[in-house]
C-alpha cells in the first residue's frame, strides 16, 4: 500500500515583508513584497526600501506574512540585495531580546549589529529623460557631452559625470541639464563594501595540457625569438606547479621579469591577466594542535565543568590569576571544533584579545579568527561572512563579536566575566554582553555557557552559589607558583612638609629599585578614576558617605559641597574627622601620567611605558605597548585598568597600585567589590613564571576591610561582606537597577521633567525610585544632565510592567509643550 503523503511544493506566502531598519522606530515597519521579488525575499536578507517621499534604507526581513497593515497601504520594497541571508533566525531573535530587555529598539540593535559597510550609502545618479528625444543643439559644450553621454547610457552617476567634464564642478551642468528636461535625478543606494582586489596570472585554457605546451615552449615561432619571455613563462609554469595560482606582483618579485614582458605574453594570448577579489584576512592552515598537558587540578576543573554543564547551561570557573583558565578554554573550545560546532571567546578589552589570539593560534590555526570594533569594515565584512558560511569555527572578540552570524553555536566562553567594558554604555543597545550571551546560547540546542574569572561579579557568584549555574573553583596557580605577597605602605607617616608632593613612598620606590636591580620588571597601576573628586580625612583616611546610599560622596567643587550622587542629597564639606577628629583634609587627585614622570624622576636610567586611553591611539599601539613590555624593551608599564585585565607577563616581580584610597573611595555601591577586583587583578600580574611576585598598596587606611581582604585573597570572605549590604539598601544581585537618564539644553527644564517623571512613577513604583539627582558630571555635549534611578525586585513580571510604564511615561513626558525636547535615557542592568 502506498500511503506516501503527495508532495506539493507550495509558495510559502511571502506578500508582506516585517523589515528592521537602522533607525529608533517603536515599531519595525512593513512593505509589500512585488511578485518579481517574492523568491528573493527571504529572512535575513536585506532590501532596499523606502520610507517616506525620498528616504532610502537597506533594512533586514525579519519576517514575512500575509497581514497587511491596517493603518497604511504597504509600500513595495525596491529591491532585494543579498542571494543569501546576511544574518539567521538566530540573530534577529537576538536583536529582538535585547531590544525588549534593554529597552530600546531593533533598529539601534541592528545598526550595532551589523559591520557598517552592510549598511548603504546614499548615491545620486542621473537618469536619462526619454521624452527629452536626441536634440540637444541648445545646449552649451558642458552640458552637451553630459547629455550624449546619457542618451547613450541612460543613467550617470555623478563620479562618472566629473569625469565626462574632467571637472568636480558638476552641480551647475546638472541643473542646466534638469531645467532643460533632459535628465532627472534619482537617489540610489550602493553597496559600501569594497572586495580587495589583486591581479592573477593564468595559463590560457588552450595551452593547459601537455601537447599544446610542449607545442609552445618548442615550436611557437612567436616564442623563440623571445627568449625573456620564454623565460617568464618556464617561470610561471614553475609556480604554477608548486604554488597552484600566483599574482601578477608575486610573478613579477619572484622572476624578476618586468612588466612589458608579462604584457607581451599576454597580448599573445599564453597568459591570462585576471583581477580577482581576495581576502583581506589571511587565516593559517587549519589545524589542531594541543601540546601540553592538564596540571592534575586543570585537569579535575574541566571534568568538573564538563558534568556541571551535563546538567546547566552555564558554569562559572572561578579560578585565581594565573590558575591557567585559558590552558581549560583550549580543551573546551577544541572539543567543539571536533564536533564541527563553532564557538565564540569573548573578552573584555581589545588589548587582551591581541595577546590570547597569539596563544590560541598555536593550537587552533585557521580555525581561529578575531574581529573587534579597531578592524576596518571591510575587514568586518570579511570575517562577517566566514562566520556564516561557516569556514571560521572559533572566533575571539569583545563584546560586539556577540552578533557575528553564528549557526552552530556549541559554546561561549566569556573570560573575565567580572568585567565592566562587557556592559554598552553609549550610544543604545547598552547592553551586557555576558547576559546577552546568556539568552544568545538559549537560542542554540546544547550550546553552553562558561564564565571565568578570579574575581567573579558578585551578580554570577550569587548565581553560581543558588544554583543557577555550575562553580567549578581552581585555587592553585599554574606550575605551583605562589599567590603574590602583598604589603602596605601607610601613606600616613609621610605627612611631613619634605613628602608633601611625593608620589611614590619610600618603601614602593625602594622595591622598584631593588626589582630594577634584578633585571625584573615593574607594573604601576594608577586608577583612572583617581580623579573623581572626593574629600578625605589626611590621617585617618576617612572618607564621608551618604546616610541613605551607602555609597561615598563627591566633592562638588563649584558649589563647594558634597553630594550623593545617587539620591541628591547634598551636605556641608566636613571640616572634623568623626573618625579621629582631626582637621586636616584633603583632595588630592592625580593621573597616570603624573606617576610616569615621578618615575622618570626616580629613575631617570628605567624604560617606562604608559598604558590608558590616551597613550593608546590607533589600531596596534595597545599591542605594540604590550609586545614591548613581553619582550621587555621596557622595564615599568604604568597604566589604568587596561593593564590589569587578564594579561600573562612572565617577567613581573613588582606590581604597585599607587593610590588605593582613590579606588576605595568611588562613589558607587559596588565599590568595594570593584576595588577588590581591581587590586586582586592587578597584583594577579606579579610572579606569574619565575619566582613569587610581590604587591605594594600605598594607603592613608591600611585596615580597610577589603584591603585586609585583598592581602589575604579573601573573595568569598568579601562577598560575605558585602551582600547583607546590598540587601539592606536594595542592590543588585537583589534588585535590578533601571537608570533614566534625562537630557536637554536647558537645566530647569531638565530638572523639572525628572521630578515631572518621578511624581509620574511615584504611585506605582514609589518604593523603589531614587532621586532625581544631579549626576557628578551634570553636563555633556552642552545637555545639562538628571538622573533616575529604580531599584525593582527581582520579580520578571512588575519589572517588564515597568519598563512599559516608563515607556508610556517618556511618550508623555513629551506631550507636554516644555519638555518636548527632553531625551529620556533608560540603561538597563546599569553598572
Ligand atoms: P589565567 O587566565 O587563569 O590567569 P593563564 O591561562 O594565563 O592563567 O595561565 C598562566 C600561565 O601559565 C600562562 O603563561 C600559561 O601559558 C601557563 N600555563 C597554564 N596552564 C598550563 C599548562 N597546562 N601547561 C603549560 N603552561 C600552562
Ligand atoms: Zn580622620
Ligand atoms: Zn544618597
Amino acid at each position: 500500500m502506498n500511503n506516501e503523503i503527495p508532495y506539493h511544493p507550495v509558495a510559502v506566502a511571502t506578500d508582506f515583508a516585517e523589515v528592521v531598519i537602522p533607525l529608533a522606530l517603536p515599531l519595525n515597519y512593513t512593505w509589500a513584497i512585488p511578485e518579481q521579488l517574492k523568491a528573493a525575499a527571504i529572512v535575513g536578507c536585506r532590501v532596499e526600501v523606502n520610507l517616506g517621499k525620498s528616504k532610502k534604507y537597506a533594512g533586514v526581513i525579519k519576517r514575512v506574512h500575509r497581514t497587511p497593515p491596517e493603518f497604511f497601504e504597504a509600500k513595495e520594497i525596491v529591491n532585494v540585495l543579498d542571494a543569501v541571508p546576511v544574518v539567521f533566525e538566530s540573530q534577529l531573535k537576538l536583536w529582538e531580546w535585547m531590544a525588549r530587555y534593554y529597552m530600546c529598539t531593533e533598529g539601534e540593535v541592528m545598526a550595532a549589529a551589523l559591520p557598517a559597510h552592510f549598511k548603504l550609502s546614499s548615491e545620486t545618479i542621473l537618469v536619462f529623460n526619454e521624452e527629452a528625444g536626441d536634440d540637444f543643439t541648445e545646449l552649451d559644450t558642458d552640458a552637451f557631452l553630459v547629455a550624449e553621454a546619457l542618451l547613450l547610457r541612460k543613467e550617470l552617476k555623478l563620479a562618472e559625470v566629473q569625469q565626462i567634464l574632467e571637472s568636480n564642478h558638476v552641480y551647475p551642468v546638472v541643473n542646466r541639464l534638469i531645467q532643460g528636461k533632459i535628465c532627472y535625478v534619482w537617489e540610489s543606494l550602493k553597496e559600501s563594501y569594497n572586495p580587495k582586489k589583486e591581479t592573477f596570472v593564468l595559463l590560457h585554457p588552450d595551452y593547459d595540457h601537455e601537447q599544446a605546451l610542449e607545442q609552445l615552449l618548442n615550436n611557437d615561432p612567436r616564442l623563440q625569438r623571445a627568449e625573456k619571455q620564454m623565460e617568464l613563462l618556464l617561470g610561471y609554469l614553475h609556480f604554477k606547479k608548486t604554488e597552484g595560482t600566483i599574482t601578477k606582483q608575486a610573478l613579477l618579485k619572484k622572476t624578476g621579469a618586468s612588466e612589458a614582458q608579462l604584457k607581451g605574453l599576454a597580448d599573445k594570448g599564453v597568459l591570462i591577466l585576471e583581477k580577482r577579489a581576495v581576502d583581506r584576512i589571511r587565516l593559517l592552515p587549519k589545524d589542531i594542535r594541543i601540546n601540553f598537558e592538564l596540571s592534575a587540578a586543570q585537569a579535575t576543573a574541566l571534568e568538573r565543568i564538563r558534568s556541571a554543564l551535563k546538567e546547566k547551561d552555564v558554569c562559572l570557573l572561578h579560578g585565581v590569576t594565573s590558575s591557567g583558565k585559558t590552558e581549560i578554554y583550549i580543551h573546551l573550545i577544541e572539543e567543539q571544533i571536533r564536533k564541527g560546532k563553532q564557538v565564540l571567546y569573548m573578552l573584555p578589552e581589545i588589548a587582551l584579545t591581541a595577546q590570547t589570539i597569539r596563544r590560541l593560534q598555536q593550537h587552533f590555526g585557521g580555525h581561529i579568527g578575531v574581529y573587534h570594533s579597531r578592524f576596518s569594515q571591510n575587514e568586518r565584512v570579511e570575517i562577517w561572512n566566514k562566520v556564516r558560511d561557516g569556514s571560521l569555527k572559533v572566533v575571539l572578540g569583545a563584546r560586539s563579536s556577540l552578533f557575528l552570524p553564528f549557526h552552530d553555536l556549541g559554546m561561549i566562553v566569556c573570560d573575565e566575566e567580572h568585567d565592566t567594558s562587557y556592559k554598552q554604555m553609549e550610544p543604545a543597545p547598552r547592553y551586557h554582553a555576558r547576559d546577552a550571551a546568556i539568552y544568545f546560547a538559549s537560542l542554540f540546542s546544547q550550546c553552553k555557557v562558561v564564565l571565568g574569572s578570579a574575581t567573579p561579579s558578585f551578580e554570577s557568584y550569587n548565581n553560581a552559589l543558588n544554583g543557577k549555574y555550575g562553580l567549578v573553583t581552581l585555587t592553585e596557580r599554574f606550575g605551583n607558583m605562589e599567590l603574590p605577597q602583598i604589603g602596605v605602605v601607610d601613606t600616613r607617616k609621610f605627612r611631613t612638609k619634605e613628602f608633601a608632593d611625593t608620589i611614590l613612598f619610600p618603601l614602593l620606590a625602594d622595591s622598584i629599585r631593588g626589582s630594577l636591580g634584578r633585571e625584573k620588571q615593574v607594573i604601576l597601576f594608577q586608577n583612572r578614576r583617581g580623579y573623581t573628586p572626593y574629600q578625605r580625612c589626611n590621617s585617618c583616611g576617612w572618607v564621608p558617605q551618604c546616610k541613605y546610599c551607602d555609597v561615598s560622596l563627591n566633592y562638588h567643587k563649584v558649589y563647594n559641597k558634597l553630594v550623593c550622587h545617587y539620591c541628591g542629597t547634598s551636605y556641608p564639606l566636613v571640616v572634623t574627622c568623626p573618625a579621629c577628629g582631626s582637621h586636616d583634609f584633603i583632595r588630592k587627585q592625580f593621573g597616570t601620567e603624573r606617576v610616569e614622570e615621578a618615575l622618570q624622576e626616580l629613575f631617570p636610567g628605567a624604560r617606562v611605558g604608559r598604558m590608558d586611553i590616551d597613550a593608546v591611539r590607533g589600531k596596534h599601539a595597545h599591542d605594540q605597548l604590550i609586545q614591548n613590555f613581553e619582550q621587555r624593551k621596557l622595564d615599568i608599564l604604568v597604566g589604568t585598568q587596561m593593564v590589569v585585565k587578564g594579561l600573562d607577563f612572565e617577567h613581573v616581580e613588582l606590581v604597585g597600585i599607587v593610590d588605593a584610597d582613590g579606588i576605595l573611595a568611588f562613589a558607587d555601591f559596588r565599590v568595594n567589590e570593584r576595588a577588590f577586583q581591581l587590586m586582586e587583578q592587578v597584583s594577579g600580574r606579579a610572579g606569574r613564571k619565575h619566582g613569587a611576585g610581590k604587591v605594594l598598596i600605598q594607603t592613608a587606611q591600611p585596615e580597610h576591610p577589603v584591603l585586609l581582604r585583598v592581602q589575604r585573597h579573601e573573595y568569598r570572605a568579601l562577598f560575605d561582606d558585602e551582600l547583607p549590604k546590598r540587601e539592606q539598601f536594595g542592590y543588585p544581585p537583589y534588585t535590578r537597577l533601571i537608570r533614566l537618564i534625562f537630557k536637554n539644553k536647558i537645566r530647569d527644564v531638565v530638572r523639572d521633567a525628572a521630578a515631572w517623571f518621578a511624581t509620574g512613577l511615584q504611585d506605582r513604583y514609589g518604593n523603589y525610585i531614587t532621586g532625581p539627582s544631579e549626576p557628578l558630571i551634570n553636563k555633556v555635549r552642552n545637555q545639562y544632565l538628571m538622573e533616575l534611578l529604580l531599584k525593582l525586585p527581582r520579580s520578571t513580571r512588575l519589572i517588564e510592567q515597568c519598563k512599559k510604564d516608563v515607556l508610556h511615561h517618556v511618550a508623555l513626558l513629551h506631550q507636554e509643550p516644555r519638555y518636548k525636547s527632553v531625551v529620556v535615557i533608560p540603561d538597563v542592568d546599569t553598572i
